[in-house]
């Protein structure tokens, strides 16, 4: 057991990395330099929160598994849960997902970012071996003499002066922007990670809305993906608080306008008329929140052959995706249950067996995202070839995927972290897609 683990940020991959720590060390604090809102309010540091975020399946699983109950306790609070294919209407590759079929029990959740994070937020809180402390920035990593290992944290709470919280363990959940470990690490004499980018040039524009009394819409959420002829999408979720979230997205120079009227004439383009209706007649909740995201990044903390001892990166921190996929927090989740495991076998080489175990999970996602991501940006061209194939199975597997409500099913197993891709080239599933597609010609 180690007496103190330290967490550098107190959004979902930090949160999820503090839960972990609790069963090994006595005791657990999370820094974050926010002021920590009550349970449904945005926050500066967390600017993605007021856009569309999919718990998937197994990100749910995970989080159940670390804060058992929270998901009945997510539903209670109104968050919608996806338990049919009917509930949803997804246009992914410019094909309409069959509508019919169960989801077998494994349920993704549609909570508003900022109620997931309170929600979790205060479960966490609640253990006796973890302290917040808000308002309160990480500034550097205290050291060993010789530099191989990481003692503690340099960190300014608000108004005070620097000071520095030792601890046995740090976890670096400060997001993508790099200004965590990764800056901090040459001026103690290590190597920065080798960093994969992948520039996207995504826009998002997104929009509270409220229906008026005896206007509704069936579908939970409704997904309108990119394709590479139309490099923009939208999408449209239930919320808790009887809201809807609307966002469009596009790629480059097909970015939605970032005004409301201008998002609604976006839309129009890609959504149903139906849908457009009960659109424009909801009454806006605020003003539209704007974000662009530059491209997802990739730092291969497992390449690396030297790392302190006492030092672990994790969350968006190591891996960011393009959100379109919605990856970001099962991925956070996966990584949880990694450092689980990895702590559970002792801290000796503990960095480098849990970068490795995180690169599983992030490799994955990585690879489902990324010819994709190539396509959709016009670079065809440049898609690898390992990666080419994928995108020509996942195509046919789309294309049942319309008409075969198993093959659908298996599909949103595999995307939800479920199941492993292998799961796909299941003889059954392979002669049910090759008989949907036959049948389709
Ligand atoms: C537009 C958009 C939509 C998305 N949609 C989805 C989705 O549908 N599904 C999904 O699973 N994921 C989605 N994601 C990704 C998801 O938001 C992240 O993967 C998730 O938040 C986990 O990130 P994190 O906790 O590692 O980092 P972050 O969420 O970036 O949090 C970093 C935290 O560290 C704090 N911090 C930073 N620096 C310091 C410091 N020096 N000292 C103290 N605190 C510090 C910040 O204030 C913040 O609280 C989306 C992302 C975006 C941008």
């Amino acid at each position: 057991m180690m007496k103190h683990g330290v967490v550098l940020g107190a959004s979902i991959g930090g949160l999820l990395a503090a839960r972990v720590l609790t069963e090994f060390c006595d005791r657990v604090t999370v820094v974050e330099r926010d002021v920590l809102p009550g349970i449904g309010a945005n926050r500066r540091g967390v600017p993605q929160g007021r856009h569309g975020h999919a718990l998937l399946p197994r990100g749910a699983q995970i989080l159940e598994e670390l804060f058992p109950g929270v998901l009945a306790d997510l539903v209670a609070g109104g968050v919608p849960v996806v338990t049919d294919l009917a509930q949803v209407r997804f246009v992914v590759g410019g094909r309409l997902f069959s509508q019919r079929g169960e989801v077998a029990g494994d349920y993704a959740y549609v909570p508003s970012r900022p109620y997931l994070e309170g929600q979790v937020r205060a479960r966490l809180r609640a253990l006796p071996e973890i302290e917040i402390r808000e308002r309160c920035e990480a500034v550097g990593l205290a050291v060993s003499e010789g530099r191989d290992a990481v003692t503690g944290v340099r960190v300014v709470p608000h108004g005070e002066a620097e000071t520095t919280l030792p601890a046995d363990l740090v976890v670096d959940a400060t997001g993508r922007s790099g200004r965590g470990a990764e800056a901090w690490l040459p001026s103690l004499g290590y190597e920065p990670a080798p960093v994969e980018r992948l520039t996207v040039d995504l826009k998002y524009v997104s929009q509270w809305l409220r229906f008026p009394p005896g206007v509704s819409w069936p579908e939970l959420l409704v997904l309108v993906g990119a394709v590479p002829d139309r490099p923009t999408g939208f999408a449209t979720f239930e919320q808790e608080g009887g809201r809807r979230l609307l966002s469009g997205f596009g790629f480059g120079e097909h970015a939605p306008p970032s005004d409301l009227p201008g998002l609604l004439e976006f839309i129009r383009t890609l959504a149903p008329p139906e849908l457009c209706a009960v659109i424009r007649a909801a009454t806006p909740l605020g003003e539209p929140a704007t974000q662009r995201y530059s491209g997802s990044l990739r730092r291969r903390y497992e390449w690396l052959r030297r790392f302190p001892r006492g030092l672990l990166v994790f969350g968006d921190a190591i891996c960011s995706f393009n959100p379109t996929y919605g990856q970001g927090m099962t991925v956070a989740a996966l990584e949880a249950v990694a450092l689980r495991d990895c702590l559970a076998q002792g801290v000796d080489g503990l960095a480098r067996r849990f970068f490795r175990a995180a690169a599983r999970p992030v490799g994955l996602a990585w690879t489902i995202a990324y010819g994709q991501d190539l396509k959709l940006t016009g670079r065809a061209g440049e898609v690898p070839l390992s990666a080419r194939a994928v995108n020509v199975f996942a195509d046919r597997m789309l294309a049942a995927a319309q008409w075969d409500p198993v093959v659908a099913a298996q599909f949103m197993r595999v995307n939800g972290f479920l199941e492993p891709p292998a799961r796909l080239l299941r003889p059954a599933i392979l002669a049910r897609a090759l008989a949907a597609n036959l049948r389709r010609r």
